[in-house]
């Protein structure tokens, strides 16, 4: 199942050493949220009436209303006042990429940065994950504006410079930004695999859209800053764990969910990792789109698109037959961390132990094997 993924990133290693990389010796080498949380008081709201609460959609899986699963890639935020006629900035210092038109995305405007360190002017670099390539610069994205004011590839611009209108062009339903961050590469996964690793892609890694959240700044309260897990549903022999994953509908900033099964010794019997960013947990051989999860792992279930109040992402899924059961006394911890990643921001919650009375006779001798 692994072996479709690990092949494709070979190909994508090989297309991006094929160019040479001829950053600063000094450059330091940053992981993507430590690059982000450098340059964040340099960075800029990109609507000019639209706040925080006007985020419609989050960052992360989701599903449609026919039950189709959904990754979205970006972050919708909707006009302050229908139809309003709302002005749009550059989110951070570069130059103009693309100005360009696309069938979903209506007119778009792409524009490319550096992580330039606001103290010493130096461009770092920054990974997806550690096992993947370096990359020394990001890309904005804008999607679904208005044929207004967009300035032409090749042109410089500065954080909080007017970039044009908000609109509802390509398919919109409503006028709206879907603001894009992709680090590495303008190129999405499944243009990656429909027209094979080459270099005018410049690809790094096999989805590089990571979440926009990382680009706003920081909020001080830190409760805020904190998405939580609560849990709706025991664990039980016959029934899978279900866990409301929710946050605070102006800071959708939720990332990775990772399930343990701990010994009475505190060793870590069993583990699985779901990651928005990095996509760990997604069903690579089944789709292209990596929009799926692996559902016999641990997983996430989302709200339908329209139907869910707006702190409530979803539920993590720990499937009954995932946990090892021979093991008496044994507890579960799930650690939910934001885009950033830091220890402020993360949310651990313990629940359950193994009761003798456990029927054990359905094994799981795959996930037991793993202690
Ligand atoms: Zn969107």
């Amino acid at each position: 199942m692994r072996k479709v993924l690990l092949v494709f990133l070979a190909l994508l290693a090989l297309a991006a050493n094929v160019r040479a990389q001829n950053w600063d010796p000094d450059a330091l080498d940053l992981t993507y949220s430590e690059a982000f949380a450098m340059i964040n008081s340099e960075l800029a709201w990109p609507c000019q009436h639209a706040q925080r609460g006007n985020i419609s959609s989050a960052f992360g899986p989701r599903v449609y209303s026919t039950g189709r699963d959904d990754f979205h890639r970006g972050l919708d935020i909707y006009a302050f006042q229908t139809n309003t006629d709302e002005d749009l900035y550059a989110v951070y210092d570069g130059v103009v990429h693309q100005k360009t038109t696309w069938s979903g995305g209506g007119h778009i405007l792409i524009i490319k940065h550096h992580f330039t360190d606001p103290a010493t002017g130096l461009q770092h670099t920054a990974r997806l994950h550690e096992d993947s390539l370096r990359t020394e610069k990001w890309y904005s994205l804008y999607l679904h504006m208005r044929d207004v004011d967009r300035p032409e590839a090749g042109e410089t611009v500065t954080a909080g410079q007017y970039i044009g209108k908000m609109g509802d062009t390509g398919k919109a339903g409503d006028v709206h930004l879907h603001l894009e961050i992709r680090l590495g590469t303008t190129c999405s996964l499944q243009y990656a695999i429909e027209n094979e690793p080459h270099q005018t892609c410049n690809l790094m890694d096999y989805d590089p859209h990571i979440n926009p959240m990382l680009i706003l700044p920081i909020l001080t309260e830190q409760e805020h800053q904190r998405p939580k897990i609560d849990q709706t549903c025991e664990l039980s022999p016959n029934t899978d764990g279900e866990f409301l994953v929710r946050y605070n509908d102006d800071n959708p900033n939720g990332n990775r969910i990772k399930f343990e099964q701990v010994a009475q010794d505190g060793t870590v019997r069993v583990e699985h990792v779901l990651d928005f960013n990095t996509r760990e947990g997604y069903d690579a051989s089944s789709t292209t789109m990596l929009d799926t999860w692996e559902k016999e792992m641990p997983w996430f279930r989302p709200m339908p698109r329209l139907e869910h109040p707006d702190y409530v992402l979803g539920h993590f899924v720990v499937p009954s037959k995932f946990v090892c059961k021979k093991y008496v006394g044994d507890r579960f911890r799930i650690t939910f961390d934001s885009a950033w990643g830091t220890e402020e921001t993360r949310w651990v919650f313990w629940f359950g132990e193994l009761p003798d009375e456990w029927d054990t006779s359905d094994v799981n001798e795959m996930f037991c094997s793993i202690a």
